[in-house]
């Protein structure tokens, strides 16, 4: 077993970072010790690098004193994967954030990996561009974490998910080597596919220090249809109708009566509290005329379904805001609860999420224990939020039980424990559930190959 040297690490970091680039004092360094899971690691020493040569060498000094490194975005990640679980340092992306390139010629955007996913889309948007994946977390998470975590977001039924834009990386191995990955071609198929398996590596293999993107022309015209469900397997049916219809909705999202209740209560708003399902979907295109022709044509699928018992399209931008406002707030209301709760992200085929979301419904429980579904209806990505009391063990058992039975069913369906949050700390007991014989071995294996003496954030993914 080795021993990591903090102070021989620390003195020789700084003879090339700055002392304001090296955090150690402990209420500042608080800050860097937890993540949306609002579970808490205290690092050693955080880290600001400015540029790809400092954590290059950030890197070679980590492998020299046996310190572990933990990279750090927006800190919004819901799987604890910027969590330095064994102490050491965090390398915080927050002053690497330039948007280096918008290339509207050849339709790439070449950025830093701390540029926040919002500042961005409002590049973008003023270009005429369009740069799809864009998590609700757009004005806290960085492009960098949502490479490494290949984040997904409502509009990915439609235009796929993080990884499909991804065309070139720039990169810094455990050992401190710099690598060159892809560019800013559309096509490329040189050797082994590099990119993909860093997208959505969760930070474990390789240090992301710049991404080119692929970008597509923004969409001009957008359509919002809500509707409200008595039953969830008419949620089923419509999806399906929807998708049968030969349109493909850029968005479709559903919320459970408990979701929808939680935001009624939170922001005071007039949601149909009676109701089994909501489910927002909304059209895009380029054509006003052909845009708005296919909404109507979705919205009276919507109107002629099973168990619908009230459809509305957006009048305008403003009112579609609203619908969207619903579906954005059910995490905030659900946190704004004060209690604690265990948050899962699993996935199914598309046409079993309302079937899993009954499955959940019908689970027994005590009266203490409240269960949360909504989610990316569209994709079969559902995220479960079991609330339980603060410090009530009983109850923290209870949920952790009922999370399993959650998990077993999602791969009795032929689904996946995650389908966008990532592995990181949360799901990793869990992942033999899914994943048998020789796969997790094998990945084992791609880790050592990319960082042998573990120090790359490490206890992720697997033991
Ligand atoms: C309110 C809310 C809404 C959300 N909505 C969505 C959603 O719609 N879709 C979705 O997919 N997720 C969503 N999330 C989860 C989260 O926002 C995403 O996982 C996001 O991509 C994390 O980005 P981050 O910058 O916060 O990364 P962090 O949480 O800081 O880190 C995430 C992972 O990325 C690694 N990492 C960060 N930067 C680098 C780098 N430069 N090189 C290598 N590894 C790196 C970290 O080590 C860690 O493993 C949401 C979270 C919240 C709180």
């Amino acid at each position: 077993m080795t021993i990591m040297s903090i102070e021989g690490f620390l003195r020789e970091i700084g003879e090339f970072l700055r002392e304001d680039q090296i955090v150690t004092d402990r209420e500042y360094l608080s800050h860097f010790a937890y993540d949306a899971t609002e579970r808490q690691y205290m690092p050693q020493t955080a880290l600001l690098p400015e540029n790809a040569e400092e954590v290059s060498r950030i890197m070679r000094c980590s492998n020299d004193h046996d310190v572990p490194v933990t990279p750090q975005g927006g800190r919004t990640g819901l799987s604890g994967g910027a969590l330095p679980v064994e102490g050491g340092a965090v390398m915080s992306f927050t002053r690497l954030n330039r948007i280096i390139e918008i290339d509207e010629e050849n339709m790439f955007a070449t950025v830093e990996p701390g540029v926040i996913s919002n500042d961005l889309q409002i590049e973008l948007a003023r270009k005429g561009l369009f740069f799809p994946p864009d998590p609700s977390s757009t004005v806290d998470s960085t492009l960098g974490g949502n490479v490494a975590e290949n984040a997904g977001y409502t509009r990915a039924v439609k235009y796929g998910v993080t990884r499909d834009y991804v065309r070139g990386l720039e990169a810094v191995l455990p050992g401190g080597e710099a690598i060159t990955l892809g560019g800013k071609t559309v096509k490329n198929v040189a050797g082994y596919d590099l990119i993909s398996l860093l997208v959505g590596s969760e930070g474990t293999l390789a240090v992301i220090t710049k991404m080119i993107f692929r970008l597509l022309p923004r969409p001009r015209v957008r359509r919002t249809i809500i509707a409200y469900l008595d039953d969830l397997v008419s949620a089923a049916d419509l999806i399906v109708a929807v998708f049968r219809s030969g349109i493909i909705p850029c968005a479709m999202e559903l919320m459970d009566n408990i979701a929808i209740n939680t935001v009624a209560d939170h922001l005071g708003a007039p949601l149909a509290r009676d109701a089994a399902a909501l489910v927002l979907i909304e059209i895009d295109g380029q054509s006003e005329g052909e845009t708005h022709r296919e909404a109507l044509e979705i919205a009276a699928l919507c109107r002629g379904s099973g168990g619908v018992t009230y459809t509305a399209l957006a009048t305008d931008d403003a009112e579609a805001e609203r619908f969207w406002m619903f579906r954005r707030e059910v995490l905030p209301s659900l946190k704004a609860l004060k209690k604690d709760h265990i948050e899962a992200d699993v996935v199914v085929p598309r046409y079993s999420l309302p079937f899993l979301v009954k499955f959940i419904r019908g689970l027994e429980h005590s009266d203490a224990i409240k269960i949360a579904t909504y989610g990316h209806a569209g994709d079969g990505n559902l995220h479960v939020t079991i609330l339980h009391r603060r410090r009530n063990f009983a109850e923290l058992d209870e949920a952790y039980r009922l999370l399993e039975v959650i998990y077993r069913e999602t791969v009795n369906m032929g689904g996946s424990l995650t389908g966008e949050h990532g592995v990181g700390l949360t799901v990793m007991d869990y992942l033999p559930l899914q994943m048998r014989g020789e796969t997790i071995p094998l990945m084992k294996r791609v880790k050592a190959a990319f960082d042998p003496k573990g120090l790359l954030n490490p206890g992720k993914i697997f033991r």
